[in-house]
């Protein structure tokens, strides 16, 4: 295993500059390493160019008249699946950690780009080159903060690796595309998650002080298709909170800018992409991209149960009357939240619809962020997918 050490030959041009996205940086490791050189072109939140890495990883940027590549990105085929015999201790039933063990013990790579723990704190990222299946299942399970998973690039350069997998989510993925070509490997493939409303630390622990009631305890929580927070806790139990009793007032500094100015929620230029999003409840989401994520995908197909994927519901009064309740920060009282939340569970959207129904919560508030704050940005950074998306809502200013 090889993990993340100072990097003696990063260029950086001065300690100011190292961070040229400044507090829009997401932290995804690049100008850790001397590929800092292309951050101009390669910064997801300097510039953003996912039509034109779509076109060099799959062959075609995505069909804004066709809905679902509009809103999932390219892809040949969307599926739910499950492991028949899930890993213990994964965020799901780890689908992600079976692929990448089993892609070293084929020897299709020669290592994982994975982001394990550190020692003292289950949450801190840590991210290494897995070279073996008990170094790939050490990072199973989220560490839901930004996490610098690109830093060890230069040191696949320097072991001189030529077959390489990186897991990773759409920020680090679109700076990855942006180097590929300089990385001197005969193939890579990318395993990616989609990923939203990421934090700092701290502000990792300011969400889970706010809203679990035994914070401490939490290894382990995800926004559920249920509409619920789900935490999972040290002794096992589970803790539930809807997401409609979230104290809204206190969290809306709490997300980092980059996801707030974040509009690659699915992971568009993964070969494969693995999500929960637009599975039903208790499924994973599964999106093949291209012929490489087809063959990541064939490694496990025997462990799995498998479901088409299904839509349901309509997400579209929902998400408009979300728009200027989180605006204004509203927090309905535990009772009504409860109550919204079994309504909502019952007849509000599912499978597709669920994703399309969270797509479309995160960038209508995002997109209103980019144009309050950093309105010479607006035109720019914003994918046209995205804009489309925003249009079928009426903003406040
Ligand atoms: P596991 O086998 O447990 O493996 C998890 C993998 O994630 C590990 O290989 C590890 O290297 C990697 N990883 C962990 N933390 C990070 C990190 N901070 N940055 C990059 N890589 C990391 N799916 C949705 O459908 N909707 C969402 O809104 C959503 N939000 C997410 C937010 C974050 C920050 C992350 C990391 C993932 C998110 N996902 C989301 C993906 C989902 O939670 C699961 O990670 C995914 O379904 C894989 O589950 P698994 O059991 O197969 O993974
Ligand atoms: Fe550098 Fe990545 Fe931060 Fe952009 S997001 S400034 S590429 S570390
Ligand atoms: Fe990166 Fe976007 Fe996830 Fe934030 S929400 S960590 S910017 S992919």
């Amino acid at each position: 295993m090889t993990s993340t050490a100072p990097h003696k030959k990063s260029k950086a041009l001065n300690p100011n500059s190292r961070r040229p996205a400044k507090e829009l940086c997401s932290e995804c490791g690049l100008c850790d390493t001397y590929y800092i050189h292309y951050v101009k072109s390669a910064c997801a939140f300097i510039t953003q160019h996912i039509s034109e890495l779509e076109e060099q990883t799959h062959g075609r940027a995505r069909d804004l008249d066709n809905p679902d590549d509009c809103y999932f990105g390219v892809h040949e085929e969307m599926l739910g699946a499950r492991k028949q015999q899930p890993i213990e201790g994964a965020q799901w039933t780890g689908i992600v950690s079976s692929i990448a063990c089993k892609m070293l013990e084929k020897g299709l790579v020669e290592g994982v780009v994975c982001v394990q723990n550190t020692a003292e704190d289950r949450f801190q990222p840590l991210p290494v080159i897995a070279t073996t299946a008990e170094e790939v299942l050490a990072a199973r399970v989220n560490k839901p903060t930004l996490s610098p998973n690109l830093s060890v690039l230069e040191q696949v350069e320097k072991s001189g690796m030529k077959r390489l997998l990186v897991i990773g989510v759409g920020c680090q993925i679109q700076a990855l595309r942006s180097v590929e070509k300089q990385l001197g490997l005969e193939k890579l493939y990318v395993l990616g998650t989609p990923c939203v409303d990421n934090v700092t630390r701290a502000g990792l622990q300011k969400f889970l002080d706010t809203t679990s009631k035994s914070p401490d305890t939490v290894v382990h929580y995800e926004f559920m298709q249920d509409f619920k927070v789900h935490f999972k806790h040290e002794d096992g139990s589970i803790e539930k909170v809807p997401f409609f009793g979230l104290k809204t007032n206190k969290l809306k500094d709490v997300f980092a800018p980059s996801c707030m100015t974040c509009f690659d929620y699915v992971n568009s230029l993964a070969d494969l992409v693995v999500g929960y999003m637009g599975a039903p409840f208790g499924w994973q989401w599964i999106v093949v991209r291209n012929e490489t994520g087809r063959e990541m995908l064939e490694l496990v197909k025997d462990q799995l149960d498998t479901q088409p994927v299904m839509s349901k519901g309509d997400r579209k009064g929902a998400v408009q009357n979300s728009i200027p309740a989180y605006d204004k920060g509203v927090t309905l009282p535990m009772w009504a939240a409860k109550l919204m939340g079994v309504v909502i569970e019952k007849v509000g959207p599912q499978g597709l619809e669920y994703a399309r129904f969270s797509i479309d919560s995160h960038f209508t508030r995002n997109y209103l962020y980019v144009k309050r704050n950093y309105p010479e940005k607006l035109a720019s950074h914003v994918p046209v997918y995205a804009q489309k998306i925003v249009s079928q809502y009426k903003l406040p200013d």
